[in-house]
């Protein structure tokens, strides 16, 4: 018999990957499944921590599934795509209409989409570093190039505009935000954004605004909606129900078109083409959006007092005691973005300080180099699961960089870690 000839990938796809489930997630599964106690913080899944849905949502879906067996139209169901555009309506962005609303089987669906309906090849699309790695395997399928511009940890991970505007070039097509910000934590002030949307204005740029950890917000913190920065410059916001609604399983997310009206047209037009060549949205999950959007839980979670707040807090104190880790306070999402310092392991690169987490400690994270170009030694862990859990997490990575650590202190906490915090007073109180 002649052997079958290799089937080779596609050239396409060299350079994509997706650190959040690579090979350490898969050898992590595998640890688990040969019943070792590993602890796992690398998922951005909230019901995968004990914080279930609201009952009304799947209660909304379950009343509807006997009349949701058929396609629905491409861009959604119109009391859905309404219900959204109500949404970004209240949040000062006036002009979304439901016909400005598509919904798709989460973000993850739609923001290819809507670079594929953009890109030329080797067009370049701006993408802040660190990032949510969906974001740059997108470009690169869609035969972009991704151009990350760094978010500064001295300042909050902030990004600065002046760097972005010097990375503009003629191939440039877009700039994407994610605020706030997974890996971070950041959530971007307004000067920022509106330095943002003035790049966009003056090159003639697409911006692309995730926004799906917008109703997670902690310390009184703000969030601006990057399309209230730029009403006349074409803009994608994208949200969903994976994390607000806490039904990621489900797949609801959907994008949000402003400033899209007349030089945008043509770029519409391609995204309805491409809209209707995937048929439609999941219909049962559809069903959920306008109850999702009505019920606002999200914010007791978050309130002082709330699981999510208890978990954060929780989590960068412990953070913030270990010798060798340095950590920004997140002010949004529910992720944080440690850092082991030099000399505190080695080697220094974050992706052998994973594997080596997980073998050792059986405690896996996400290695900071799975999400684009930042410094090496981050990690990235969510700040999801309940204390117990954290508290152990935060044991195994303290004993083990012990274990490992190159630097002695001579006194005791010598190097206790400084804390990076844009709010001095609040970070001496004591978690409440
Ligand atoms: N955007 C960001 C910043 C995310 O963190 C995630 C998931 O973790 C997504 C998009 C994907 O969301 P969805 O479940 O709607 O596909």
């Amino acid at each position: 018999m002649t052997p079958c000839p290799r089937v080779r990938a596609s050239r396409k796809l060299s350079g994509v990957s997706y650190s959040l489930r690579g090979p350490l997630a898969a050898q992590a599964e595998r640890m688990r499944a040969a019943g070792e106690d590993v602890l796992a913080l690398n998922l951005g899944d909230p019901a995968a921590y004990g914080l279930p849905p609201a009952r009304e949502v799947v209660q909304a879906v379950r009343e509807h599934l006997d009349h949701s067996c058929g396609y629905s139209a491409a861009a959604g169901l119109p009391e859905a795509r309404d219900a959204v555009a109500r949404h970004y309506r209240d949040k000062g962005l006036d002009t979304v209409r439901s016909c400005d609303v598509y919904l798709g089987n989460g973000v993850s669906e739609l923001a290819p989409l809507s670079l594929h309906a953009l890109l030329d090849p080797l067009d370049q699309v701006l993408i802040p570093a660190p990032d949510y790695p969906m974001w740059t395997a997108s470009v690169v399928m869609a035969g972009g190039r991704p151009v990350h511009y760094p978010c500064d940890e001295a300042s909050d991970w902030c990004p600065d505009p002046a760097d972005i505007a010097r990375r503009v070039t003629d191939r440039t097509r877009a700039i994407v935000v994610i605020n706030p910000n997974n890996p971070t934590g950041a959530v971007w002030p307004r000067g920022i954004l509106d330095g943002i949307a003035d790049i966009a204005r003056r090159r003639g740029l697409v911006l692309l605004a995730d926004e799906i950890y917008a109703d997670f917000l902690y310390d009184g913190t703000s969030h601006t909606p990057l399309a209230t920065c730029a009403p006349d410059v074409p803009c994608l916001t994208f949200g969903g129900l994976s994390k607000r609604s806490r039904i990621p399983g489900y797949r609801m997310g959907w994008l949000a078109l402003t400033g899209c009206r007349g030089p945008a047209s043509d770029y519409v037009a391609a995204l309805e083409t491409l809209a209707s060549l995937r048929l439609c949205p999941n219909v049962p999950a559809q069903r959920a959006v306008e109850t999702a959007l009505r019920v606002d839980d999200t914010r007791a979670l978050t309130a002082p007092g709330g699981a999510l707040r208890l978990r954060r807090d929780h989590l960068w104190h412990l953070l913030a005691d270990v010798p060798g880790v340095r950590a920004v306070k997140p002010h949004g999402a529910f992720y944080v973005f440690p850092r082991v310092m030099p000399g505190h392991y080695r080697p220094s690169d974050d992706e052998s300080l994973a594997a080596d987490l997980l073998h050792e400690e059986r405690l896996f994270v996400v290695p900071g180099s799975g999400l684009g170009p930042v410094r090496p030694g981050h990690l990235r862990m969510v700040t999801l699961p309940p204390p117990h859990i954290l508290t152990e997490a935060v044991a195994r990575l303290a004993r083990f960089l012990d274990r490992r650590s190159t630097t002695r202190p001579s006194t005791p906490n010598q190097d206790r870690p400084q804390r990076l915090c844009r709010r001095p007073c609040e970070e001496r109180r004591p978690p409440p």
